[in-house]
């Protein structure tokens, strides 16, 4: 866990079995029924499928939007809390501005939530590029031989873990 927070630059981080656990973990701790949140339009299938499945049913909408945006402004509703983005992008490799878009995101008081598993937070830190949370799917890179399965979500800022530090 502090191997993980120090890598990606976070003051925390939570373990989770399996990236899209630590997906899902993450999107219900910050949305409640009746929020409204964006994804960028290169997100990885399964955090979509998710989203379409299981945050639906429960009364959280998203909209997408381009990978190139860096204002938020058009897509906005009075009930946005959130915006989730993946830089490099899934499939496409997409590099998004997150310094803009972030900068833009906080003027608008949403959390900004980063899945960096491309960028696996030795190549790339989206916390330190102003996202409030950052993902990784440790199935992919740092398992590295296809025989572990792993995710994490390290934080820093306004959405730093409350977390009770475990006894030594
Ligand atoms: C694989 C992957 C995930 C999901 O990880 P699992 O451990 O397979 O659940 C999430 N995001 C990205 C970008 C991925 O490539």
């Amino acid at each position: 866990m502090e191997a993980i927070a120090d890598l990606e630059g976070g003051e925390g981080a939570w373990l989770y079995p399996t990236g899209v656990a630590a997906i899902s973990a993450v999107l219900m701790a910050l949305l409640r029924p009746g929020d409204h949140f964006l994804l960028v339009d290169t997100i990885f299938a399964a955090t979509r499928t998710f989203c379409d499945e299981v945050l639906d049913s429960f009364g959280a909408s998203y909209d997408l939007f381009p990978s190139g945006v860096t204002d938020l402004t058009p897509y906005l509703r009075e009930n946005t809390k959130l915006v989730f983005v993946e830089s490099p992008g899934s499939q496409t490799f997409e590099v998004m501005d997150l310094p803009a878009l972030c900068e833009n995101a906080h003027t608008h008081g949403l959390t900004v939530v980063a899945d960096n598993t491309y960028g696996s937070g030795w190549l790339y830190q989206p916390l330190a590029l102003g996202c409030d949370v950052s993902i990784i799917a440790g199935t992919k890179y740092l398992g590295g031989h296809a025989d572990v399965m792993m995710g994490a979500a390290s934080a820093r800022g306004r959405r730093r873990p409350k977390c009770v530090p475990l006894p030594s």
